[in-house]
């Protein structure tokens, strides 16, 4: 048995996640009130206070890209992150140290390092992407299990990332997962607004009519899930297995509490995906 099933199995848990339910209707049902954050044990797949057939109301199926749809521990994001990082030496005529101080200064401060050299020093978006995601992918191997999972889910999918559509459509290519998408929304799409900014995801929500109380948003970021959250959607944060890298940076990572605007934690999305299905109620009325 699992270990969402045996966590919602007990009484205990169970009524408490009754009295979190007890008025189902169109607003958002399964938020953990924010006196009660929802604790995050790095042994188990998935923790959560909110009921797992919540998701049968869900249409729409947003995914973030990197550390999300491929593991933390995969070299792609530290590939990125040097690219980065020389596009600033190049650029500034810095050493590599100061370039990467500098590039950590503006991800800090702009949510993204683009967003801060387009403020800061007027770069071109289109060249720096087009470097920094100039990288060999071949470590990535095709992940058949994600992708049943992902294709088992009914309703729309789409992906939502800071990074270029280029990247995401290579990267969706090498993991395997490329079929199953309806629509990449990128960094361009978003104007280079990134998340978590509200404006992004109203973007977003608009360009692929996506009502968001129907649709669930997983990533690897906690930030980049209070706008969602805030706008109805169901949340689930994307975490690195016991022991594995994470490439968060420190002040990105939430510790053993995960804050209250999360509704789901997993370490394994596609274990979390197939138990979604598992639970999920069946429809009579489509016979
Ligand atoms: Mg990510």
């Amino acid at each position: 048995m699992s270990k969402t099933k045996r966590f919602l199995d007990d009484p205990s848990e169970a009524a408490l996640s009754d009295e979190r339910n007890a008025a189902p209707g169109p607003e958002r049902e399964a938020a953990p009130d924010a006196d009660s954050p929802v604790p995050v044990d790095p042994s188990s797949t998935v923790e959560t206070y909110a009921r797992i057939d919540a998701f049968a109301r869900i249409d729409t199926w947003v995914f973030d890209l990197d550390n999300t749809l491929y593991p933390s521990d995969s070299d792609l994001w530290p590939k990125i992150d040097a690219r980065i990082t020389l596009f600033l030496a190049h650029l500034l005529g810095l050493d590599g140290m100061s370039a990467r101080a500098l590039q950590k200064y503006y991800y800090q401060r702009y949510g993204t390092t683009l967003r801060g050299l387009m403020q800061e020093h007027a770069v071109s978006a289109e060249e720096f992407l087009e470097f920094t995601h100039d990288i060999d992918r071949s470590s990535l191997l095709p992940n058949l299990a994600l992708a049943s999972a992902i294709t088992a889910l009914p309703g729309r999918k789409l992906i939502l990332t800071n990074g270029s559509r280029d990247h995401a459509l290579r990267t969706a290519h090498a993991l395997g997962l490329h079929a199953m998408f309806e629509d990449i929304f990128d960094i361009a799409a978003a104007d280079f607004v990134p998340k978590p900014e509200a404006a992004t995801y109203e973007r977003f929500f608009d360009k692929h009519a996506v009502d968001p109380r129907r649709a669930v948003m997983f990533e690897d970021l906690a930030r980049n899930l209070i706008v969602p959250h805030q706008r109805g959607m169901t949340t689930a944060l994307v975490v690195p297995k016991p022991g594995q890298k994470d490439h968060r940076e420190a002040f990105e990572i939430s510790g053993d509490v995960a804050p209250p605007h999360v509704d789901f934690v997993t370490s394994d999305l596609e274990a979390f995906l197939i138990e979604i299905m598992a639970n999920m109620p069946i429809d009579e009325s489509n016979g």
